[in-house]
């Protein structure tokens, strides 16, 4: 089959320079040739066409994020010289929760387009393909409706399924696939049962983002028992990846949603710089088999990654795994 790939020039222009880990200022990993090697990859594929996404409005935001947080970083970006990163200083009255996100005169553009290439791929599957994969970045999956962190700014998946839904009840599943928890995600839609959300993670009692993601937190109110939390040790290799996943995919099939939406982080490589688990380039051929055994609408959007040969290697192997399932 044929598979369009969404990717944006423009992420091109996103350019963090530094984050402050630890006391520290150190080089922010959010580089673009995290998108730009994995894309030139997946275009050698047979069967990948590579589409530029179309521009949507900016009040598509406000389906998952508040206008207080819009404003905030409108405000902040408006505000800064060309050749300046903005960091919080006063957390609680800056919108980020922490020092590795910082804000650029054209943060709040480079963000809506990597929502806008998000959504566009959401269309692509609307209008009757089975997957597209939007090569999203920045990442959303840390963002949350009034607060962003972890390279994230907007909730790129958030806003897919809220999109997808409009004025319906209908049913969306989020697979988080990405080596961190997807804290953003999980807190936007927590008390809401029309969104079933899974994430696989490294245990949040040693990695980032600490705060969440322990097997306990399930939802709130109406939405108990639709969030699904499996944090797995560190060094966590394919073979126990598999099962946990299998563990994830029963639960989404029994959920029943229209759509799928898996946010792909490939940091959970052996070779990433920052997550810390032991996945190989072949364990990704097969997680997408998995997940396409499911017979869902799917749209894939790109998360974290943050060595971007590896980062290439495991998202062309995840979509050889899709294209050889949908024949
Ligand atoms: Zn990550």
């Amino acid at each position: 089959m044929l598979m369009n790939v969404f990717c944006h020039n423009r992420h091109l222009l996103h350019l963090p320079r530094r984050e402050l880990e630890d006391g520290e200022w150190v080089e922010n990993p959010d580089k673009p040739d995290r998108i730009e090697l994995l894309k030139q990859s997946l275009s050698e594929l047979d069967g990948i066409e590579i589409v530029h996404p179309r521009d949507f409005d900016e009040s598509t935001l406000l389906l998952v994020h508040d206008s207080e947080y819009l404003g905030w970083m409108r405000m902040r970006c408006d505000a800064l010289a060309p050749d300046k990163e903005y960091f919080p200083e006063v957390f609680g009255y800056d919108r980020m929760f922490d020092t590795g996100t910082p804000l650029m005169k054209n943060s709040l553009s480079a963000a809506l387009d990597s929502v806008s290439t998000a959504l566009s791929a959401l269309e692509d599957v609307v209008n009757g393909n089975r997957v597209a994969y939007a090569l999203s970045r920045p990442p959303g999956h840390h963002a949350s409706k009034g607060i962003g962190g972890g390279y994230c700014y907007f909730n790129n998946a958030a806003i897919a399924a809220r999109y997808f839904q409009g004025t319906t009840a209908a049913r969306v599943s989020i697979l988080d696939l990405d080596f961190h928890h997807f804290n953003g995600t999980q807190d936007i839609f927590y008390d809401d049962p029309t969104v079933f959300c899974v994430s696989l993670h490294g245990d949040p009692k040693v990695h980032y983002p600490w705060i969440s993601g322990f097997e306990k937190e399930t939802g709130e109110g109406e939405g108990k028992g639709y969030t699904m939390n499996i944090p797995l040790p560190t060094g966590t290799e394919g073979k126990e990846y598999k099962e946990a996943l299998e563990r994830a995919l029963l639960a989404i099939e029994n959920f029943g949603p229209e759509l799928l939406i898996i946010s792909l982080g490939t940091d959970t490589h052996a070779e990433d710089p920052i997550g810390a688990f032991s996945l190989v380039d072949e364990d990704y051929e097969d997680v997408a088999m998995l997940i396409m055994s499911l017979n869902l609408e799917t749209l894939i959007v790109h998360e974290g990654g943050y060595n971007p040969q590896a980062s290439a290697r495991a998202a062309t192997r995840f979509v050889k795994g899709v294209l050889a399932s949908t024949g």
